[in-house]
């Protein structure tokens, strides 16, 4: 019965188990590498043709974890009962029944005998059931596939809701509840589609058995997992109510042709063609027919996860492993061509198999461009020093960097002992993430390349997961976290809520170092290329387009499998878009997704990469054995984790890498000849070079393979608004700054960023502490990234982001002693996000989501909105105000002290937080803190406050599992806010290049 349903035994072990024995979905690694639904050979449900959709950049996703209070499930059927969520179980169904007084219940099943004709027969036969449902009044649609059996087989039960809900709609029903109890859902994904495609509410009454079956209380941990499932879908389109989710069609479909879409899910994005509605209703015939006439009730293991003989091909088999490890160790041509031969003559694993190029006269090779050109386009992708050993990480810079080629340091920061010795292991590419992992103005100014991670192929839409396990000292100490506590990164950057966000943060990113070029990282997903063509005009120098198919250290393993686009499909929306708009000559295009044999780079290009990203094949070449056990920190060959007895195992050396990428190169050189192309540039978006390998991937791909049309491409973008940031540089030398005042206005943004960036360059100057006055209105990200040693004192007002990423440096804003004493909102929204260390004084309150990922900065505030100190893992905050809803929100280290007058019931986040009384010595810092507070801004209101001879109204707001004593947070905080002096490299960093901020530098 459950393999007629589409269970399989590999579904049932580790993706349904762990929701009915943990409560929560599984975590897995090294993303998804099995052919897609669309090209496997297996009978996969309809379920796997379809991905949820995702909210990157033009609006954000909803962090579902720590601000699960906006969120909702309430499921309304009509407005005779709300349900607390969409998830039924079989006595709330037996309470419906009381409620309602007319029930229609529509079965989707059909004889099975009686074919394809018979299913398709059966869904008219719904269709005009649910018609009837409306002109006889029901109160009530409910389909359902219980009689299934020997006899009956079921419809895809997306299918049946979708046909009966869009005839609910043409009948004039839509207010009808429309309910569907069904065997086919194992996971969220399978009841968020059924919502999305119009069911009210789903009873999975198959898979709550076999959870009460499994275990004492099986039933309802699975419907915790599922409910929390259900919160992150929709969170991950920003949506915070199921009820905007049902009928939305908020997935896309890959693989299935724009017939059925349009008879089924016309409002759903679609990807590529593929089956039609009777292969798919045949697919599920035969899997029925297959389950009874089997003489055994045991599942079949798809090897949907895992490798298996007789299971789902996976791009990373066994095999391939053997003979990349073979060729790494014994590089020679025959052991090469062993390697390529798997990825040329394998089954359509992606959608490139399906294509090859047409033959051409070739070239000799001597007039192809040269193996180094060929190898500065490659770059090893974003892995994060914590997912991986600091050991792989140095290898992979070390090889990349003697290449000429590319790697990235990941979300997780970098060892400054690394990136400021040039000792070869600086990765030019440094990420910008949304947890802002010891992203100081230091790392910054050592990147070549600085990308702004929006999303990740394995999981968009969610923050990165650091498991407790693999968080050791050196990686808490890196990130400026805890020992041992799991890391989990914001879903969104809380500054990024639209495209102009972003357009400020790459301001940012270039102010503080011109010389780098500043990328965005997306995923692939119906509509990308709008996107795309978003960042660009936002400023982009790089668009990383990633495949579903993207690596991982840890992520949910539902989301692994069900969300992004094959990376060809985003690449080719992105560059034709980017092409009609007139873009595509201001950015470079890279791509990454599994990418491993030249043929892949071939085919990139042609259709429209520049550069070329590589994860998994890089690990390979280190000795990876495709153990998938990165998320547990007991990988085999010490690659993944951070075990120091299993990180001796490793075995990998820079030489092994380079090997790898040397042979790729190579290849790509001899087959650039051979299609008669002298390099890549000149074969790049040309796809009238590619053709299909059959008439059915011609029907399957002919969208992807038009033509592009070509009109004339702008050049690169100009910021020109650098009026301060011109005057601020000359100052640098300057020992009188400190007399002058300098008029600003909300139109200079990031001042204080790139003079930061420009000491830290700068071997010259004079050792000490700097001050600055402004007045006025300060525009967005004033004192973003400010350096150590550097004071702004602005008398006025500053808008959204004040001390982005603060890194040592003193902040104080005052508006009048007046102003204090009335509570004025003095600063924006996201103010102090991802500081590390330094100093902010307000003599007012600041917007919503202040001090989000502070991670060692001390601010005094005299009031903050809403999520205050989100995601805190150290340093101080002292808000004298009213502090919000949902302070201390996912707070895993440092202190934040409070006004006892101003906590109300839901003040603070219980889940992450509690209060306490102030110990003496607690009161003597505080006191020392406000008196510099009062000295930098005359606040009317801590000047009361010193001056009563009460004790301070203030109450300690301490992380539920303090870290480490109160002593200790104060002392490491103190610390670093007494090291007033500048700090600069002993090392310059590369001289200047980009025409960005070119005329600050002539005039220095
Ligand atoms: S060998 Fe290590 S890096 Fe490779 S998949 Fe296994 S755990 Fe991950």
């Amino acid at each position: 019965m459950m393999a007629t349903l589409g269970w399989t035994e590999d579904q049932f072990r580790l993706l349904f188990r762990p929701l009915v024995e943990e409560g929560q979905e599984a975590v897995w690694s090294m993303g998804d590498d099995a052919a897609p639904a669309s090209l496997s050979k297996l009978r996969r449900p309809l379920w796997d043709y379809c991905k949820q959709r995702f909210a990157q950049v033009t609006n954000p996703p909803i962090d579902s974890l720590r601000e699960s209070h906006v969120m909702s499930l309430r499921a309304h059927l009509g407005d005779i009962a709300v349900l607390p969520s969409p998830l039924l179980d079989s006595g709330q169904l037996k309470t419906l029944d009381r409620h309602f007084q007319s029930i229609a219940p529509i079965a989707f099943t059909f004889p099975a005998s009686e074919g394809v004709g018979g299913a398709k027969s059966a869904l008219e036969r719904i269709r005009e059931q649910a018609k009837t449902a409306v002109s006889e009044n029901q109160s009530l649609v409910l389909l359902t596939d219980r009689n299934i059996g020997a006899q009956h087989a079921a419809l895809p039960a997306l299918l049946a809701i979708a046909a009966v809900w869009k005839s609910l709609v043409q009948a004039g029903g839509c207010e009808l509840p429309l309910v569907i109890e069904t065997g086919q859902v194992i996971d969220t994904h399978h009841v968020a589609l059924l919502i999305a495609a119009g069911a009210s509410a789903v009873l999975p009454y198959l898979a709550l058995e076999q959870a009460s079956s499994l275990a004492h209380g099986g039933a309802r941990r699975y419907r915790v997992a599922i409910e929390k499932g259900l919160r992150k879908v929709i969170a991950r389109m920003g949506i915070s109510a199921i009820a905007s989710y049902r009928n939305s069609q908020l997935f896309e479909t890959v693989g299935l042709d724009a017939e059925l879409c349009d008879e089924f899910f016309e409002d759903a994005g679609r990807a590529l063609g593929g089956k039609g509605l009777h292969e798919i209703l045949q697919d599920c015939i035969d899997r029925h027919c297959e389950a009874f006439a089997g003489k055994t009730t045991d599942l079949r293991d798809f090897g949907l996860y895992r490798f298996r003989h007789s299971g789902e091909q996976h791009a990373n088999s066994p095999e391939v492993v053997r003979r990349m490890h073979r060729y790494i160790k014994s590089p020679t041509e025959e052991n090469y061509a062993a390697f390529v031969e798997l990825g040329e003559q394998r089954d359509p694993i992606a959608v490139r198999d399906l294509l090859e190029v047409a033959p051409a006269d070739p070239i000799p090779l001597d007039e192809v461009e040269s193996e180094a050109s060929i190898l500065s386009r490659f770059s090893t992708q974003a892995m994060s020093l914590g997912a991986v050993s600091p050991e792989t990480h140095r290898t992979l810079a070390i090889a990349m960097n003697r290449l000429g080629a590319r790697s990235n340091t990941g979300e997780g920061g970098e060892d400054r002992e690394v990136y400021s010795d040039f000792s070869g292991a600086n990765n030019r590419v440094k990420q910008v993430a949304s947890a802002r992992f010891g992203v100081t103005t230091e790392y910054l100014v050592h990147a070549d390349e600085l990308e702004i991670k929006i999303a990740q192929g394995a999981k968009p839409g969610e923050g990165g997961q650091l498991p407790a396990s693999k968080v050791s000292a050196y990686i808490a100490r890196l990130r400026h976290a805890t020992p041992n506590m799991v890391l989990i990164s914001p879903p969104p950057h809380h500054d990024i809520y639209s495209i102009e966000d972003l357009a400020q943060l790459i301001y940012d990113l270039r102010a503080v170092n011109p010389r780098a070029r500043i990328g965005v990282k997306l995923v692939a997903s119906t509509g990308v290329g709008i996107i795309a063509a978003g960042v660009a005009k936002a400023g982009a120098d790089v668009i990383t387009i990633s495949g579903h198919d993207g690596g991982t250290g840890a992520s949910p393993l539902s989301s692994i499998k069900n969300t992004g686009l094959p990376w060809e499909a985003g690449l080719r929306d992105t560059h034709v878009a980017l092409s009609k708009a007139g873009l595509r000559g201001r950015v470079r295009l890279r791509v990454d997704g599994g990418f491993k044999f030249a043929r892949d780079v071939i085919l990139a290009a042609l259709l429209g990469a520049d550069e070329f990203g590589f994860g998994t094949a890089a690990l390979l070449a280190l000795g990876c054995v495709m153990a998938r056990q990165c998320h547990l920190n007991t990988c085999p060959v010490g690659i993944a984790t951070q075990d120091e007895r299993l990180r001796t195992r490793f075995t990998g050396k820079p030489e092994m890498v380079e090997t790898f990428f040397r042979g790729l190169a190579r290849e790509v050189r001899e087959r650039l000849a051979g299609m008669g192309a002298r390099s890549i540039e000149e074969i790049v978006g040309w796809v009238e070079r590619l053709r299909p390998r059959t008439a059915e991937a011609a029907r399957a791909l002919a969208d992807l393979l038009q033509p592009t049309p070509t009109p004339p491409q702008t050049g690169c973008l100009v910021d020109d608004d650098t009026r301060l940031h011109v005057e601020l540089n000359k100052t640098i030398g300057d020992a009188s700054v400190s007399q002058r005042r300098f008029r600003i206005t909300s139109a200079d943004r990031s001042i204080g960023a790139h003079l930061s960036g420009e000491i830290l360059r700068r071997l010259d100057l004079p050792d000490g502490s700097r001050s600055y006055e402004f007045v006025g209105s300060a525009g967005q990200s004033f004192g973003a990234f400010l350096v150590a040693g550097l004071n702004f004192h602005l008398a006025g007002e500053a808008n959204d982001y004040l001390g982005k990423g603060l890194s040592g440096g003193t902040i104080s804003i005052s508006a009048g002693e007046q102003a204090s004493r009335r509570g004025d909102v003095v600063a924006g929204n996201t103010v102090l996000y991802g500081a590390t260390s330094g100093e902010l004084y307000v003599a007012g309150r600041v917007g919503e989501r202040f001090a989000v990922r502070n991670s060692g900065a001390l601010a005094v505030v005299e009031g903050a909105g809403q999520h205050a100190c989100e995601y805190m893992t150290a340093g101080v905050v002292i808000i004298l105000g009213p502090a919000g809803t949902n302070l201390g929100a996912g707070m895993t280290g440092g202190l934040a002290y409070l006004l006892r007058d101003s906590i109300g019931g839901h003040g603070y986040n219980h889940q992450s937080v509690r209060l306490a009384p102030l110990e003496v010595r607690e009161e003597i810092w505080l006191r020392r803190v406000l008196l510099k507070h009062f000295r930098l801004t005359n606040s009317g209101r801590v000047a009361e406050l010193l001056n009563s001879n009460s004790p301070l109204p203030l109450l300690r707001v301490e992380p539920l599992v303090p870290p480490c004593t109160v002593a200790e947070t104060w002392t490491a905080t103190l610390a670093r806010v007494e090291r007033p002096t500048v700090k600069r490299q002993e090392t310059p960093v590369l001289p200047l290049e980009s025409p960005t901020f070119r005329e600050a530098l002539a005039v220095m």
